[in-house]
């Protein structure tokens, strides 16, 4: 099956950029959320993203258009009777992924491809309520998407080998670089990048060396591009502590334990960036 129309559930950060990297690549997007601000929001977003490759000499004002023209904003799930595939890209919430899921099998055609952005909760256990199981698999993104190459494609108990085959080629055509993932708590990437952060805590809670030391040494050291300090401060520090918490529970492997300094910089409401503290400062 090749993909050619997709329905993308959520104008939040992640769905607005996986509608601009379809619709540059040529595929007619329908773009879904509850809210007309988020709608809005989404179509002033990918305009002002679109603009910036176009400054930037990366693709013509007429294809600008031409992609801005593909995708068609609205708020009723109706609107995806059309699509080859849906991906859902809503807020990160089990019970409100499994009632849009039911929503999307109910509105899309019978053979349509439903595939999930979420970052953490369990694919196989999404596709346990749908009558097509087969037809339900997992595509990560990376924030954010027009810039990250990277798709995880993530297989659930039940996805068919034709639904993952269809989704490989679609990541393949819209530039980004598929890997193939089962299906496992934090799939292949926040597998290993959150014990890492949380393994700089430990470093730094140890007195090892000073956070701006731990930085340098993995920027220089591992030729990482940021830090592990301020990548924590970057993603949340209240979202690498849920991580953690989340492996614990579903590994039962105390490897995954939480720093306590973690711990307690969130209890702190020291979050990173978005509080204006985490492991550093930001001033307004
Ligand atoms: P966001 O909060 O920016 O956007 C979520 C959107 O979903 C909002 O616009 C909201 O109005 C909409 N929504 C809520 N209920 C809805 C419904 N019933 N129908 C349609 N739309 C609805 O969130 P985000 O950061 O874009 O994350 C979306 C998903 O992508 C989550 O599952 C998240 O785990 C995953 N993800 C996020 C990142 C990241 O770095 N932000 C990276 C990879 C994956």
């Amino acid at each position: 099956m090749k993909i050619k129309s997709v329905g993308v559930v959520g104008a939040g950060a992640m769905g607005s950029g996986i509608a601009q990297a379809l619709a540059v690549s040529g595929i007619n997007v329908v773009i879904i959320d509850v809210s007309d601000v988020a709608l809005e929001k989404a179509k002033a977003t990918i305009d002002h993203s679109l603009q910036r490759l176009v400054s930037k000499g990366k693709l013509a004002d007429s294809a600008r258009e031409v992609a801005l023209a593909r995708i068609v904003p609205s708020t009723e799930y109706t609107s995806l009777t059309s699509a080859d595939m849906v991906v859902e890209a809503a807020t990160e919430n089990v019970d409100l992924k499994k009632r849009i899921i039911a929503q999307i099998e109910t509105a899309a055609r019978a053979d349509a491809i439903i595939a999930t952005n979420t970052s953490s909760i369990s694919i196989t256990a999404l596709a346990a309520g749908l009558a097509q199981p087969s037809r339900f698999i997992g595509m990560h993104f990376f924030n954010p998407v027009p810039v990250m190459p990277l798709v995880e494609i993530i297989r659930g108990l039940q996805t068919s080998d034709e639904t993952a085959s269809a989704v490989h080629e679609l990541t393949e055509r819209i530039d980004k670089s598929p890997i193939g993932v089962r299906n496992s708590p934090g799939f292949v990437v926040n597998r290993i990048l959150v014990p890492m952060i949380n393994e700089a805590f430990f470093v730094l809670q140890e007195g090892l060396a000073s956070a701006e030391d731990i930085d340098t040494g993995m920027k220089l050291g591992a030729n990482h591009p940021i830090g592990p300090l301020a990548l924590a401060d970057l993603v949340g520090l209240d979202v690498c502590l849920s991580v953690m918490d989340v492996y614990l529970r579903d590994f039962g492997d105390p490897k995954y334990r939480a720093c306590t300094l973690l711990r307690q910089l969130v209890e702190a409401g020291r979050l990173g960036r978005k509080s204006g503290r985490g492991v550093y400062d930001y001033p307004a």
